[in-house]
């Protein structure tokens, strides 16, 4: 058996090869045709891009494996494929090199397909209920800006926003003296006693009257009087701190709020300003009330403005500020 293997052997090889099954020289490596067949996975899009699978099959022969490989990714490409192109891997994607072939596959290929479905509806519902949180919040302002400025919710169809702050920004203000009217001034106050409260800081508040307004409005006429006003509150604001508020209470009573300040260092300061003012002939009267535990701003206000009628009512008594004409005495 050895010896009939060895002379097949020997007669097999001394016989002419026959053809080889495989196109050896076409699909051998070449510099200028590099390994196209040989790395399936880099694969024959490039080398045959627009050859039909079904045509090419015969052409390649034995090649088998190799060409199904070239065929699936030629149907990849192409986009033209249908289940039958590829027996055993499903349906094809077109444009993908995706195949379909288990009931999970489709699962998986509907989920995400609706994943971008799902998003833009979460897009649609968040950008619409922002919108609505926005138009109620901008509503809620207007009606508080329109509250604020005393116009009633019908005259505030012919204004925007915008308007209404810019109205209420100039309201805030006292045209004569510049300082904060009422209204801002008691936010500004209430704002400062929540800060006080917050740090446990004491907070005082003075209530100041310009004294004769009456008699220089009615000797020297309003103008003069306004600069009797105007004279006050630039006394304040210069003899101040500038994070103290300072507001026109109404006609010539004046607010000061004052954070971190006792009654008496209050007291002795805005004393010091009722000297300084009464050197070019404004005089005005002090009532003084510390931040209690149980005060809110009514109360704390309410307790000043005493203050300041009691003063009022014993300044005879209790203190005798200089007038400008006696200053213009003492110095002479
Ligand atoms: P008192 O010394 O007791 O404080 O009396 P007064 O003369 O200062 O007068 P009172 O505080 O009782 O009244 C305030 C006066 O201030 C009455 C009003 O005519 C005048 N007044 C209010 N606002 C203005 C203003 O903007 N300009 C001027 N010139 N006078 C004003
Ligand atoms: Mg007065």
């Amino acid at each position: 058996m050895r010896a009939i293997g060895a002379l097949a052997a020997a007669g097999y090889l001394a016989l002419p090869l026959p053809p080889l099954p495989i196109p050896v020289p076409s699909v051998l490596p070449s510099p200028s045709v590099p390994a196209l067949v040989a790395t399936p996975s880099v694969p024959a899009i490039t080398a045959v891009p627009t050859q039909n699978p079904a045509t090419a099959a015969p052409t390649q022969g034995a090649a088998g494996g190799g060409s199904n490989q070239a065929g699936n990714a030629a149907n990849a490409g192409g986009g033209n494929s249908s289940p039958t192109d590829n027996p055993g891997r499903g349906i094809a994607i077109p444009f993908t090199a995706i195949y379909v072939s288990s009931p999970f596959d489709i699962a998986m290929l509907g989920a995400l397909a609706t994943l971008p479905l799902l998003f833009g509806i979460w897009m649609l519902l968040f950008g619409r209920t922002l919108g609505e949180a926005r138009r109620a919040r901008d509503a809620q302002v207007r009606l508080m800006l329109a509250a604020d400025l005393g116009l009633r919710p019908r005259d505030l169809a012919s204004m925007s926003t915008r308007a209404l702050f810019g109205l209420r920004e100039k309201s805030a203000f006292d045209e004569l003296t510049g300082v904060m009217r009422r209204a801002a001034g008691i936010s500004a106050a209430e704002r400062e006693i929540v800060r006080a409260r917050r740090h446990g800081l004491p907070l005082t508040v003075a209530f100041v009257d310009i004294d004769g307004l009456k008699e220089e409005n009615d000797s020297h006429g309003h103008p003069a009087g306004d600069i009797m006003i105007r004279g006050l509150t630039q006394a304040l604001k210069d003899g101040l701190r500038a994070d103290d508020v300072v507001f026109r209470y109404g006609g010539d009573e004046f607010v000061c709020v004052l954070p971190e300040t006792t009654a008496r260092s209050a007291r002795t300061r805005l004393s010091e300003l009722q000297l300084e003012a009464a050197k070019s002939g404004v005089r005005f009267c002090v009532g003084v009330a510390q931040l209690e535990r149980a005060d809110d701003v009514v109360s704390l206000f309410a307790r000043a403005d005493r203050d300041l009628y009691d003063f009022k009512a014993n300044r005879g008594e209790i203190v005798q500020l200089p007038t400008a004409d006696s200053q213009r005495s003492v110095t002479a």
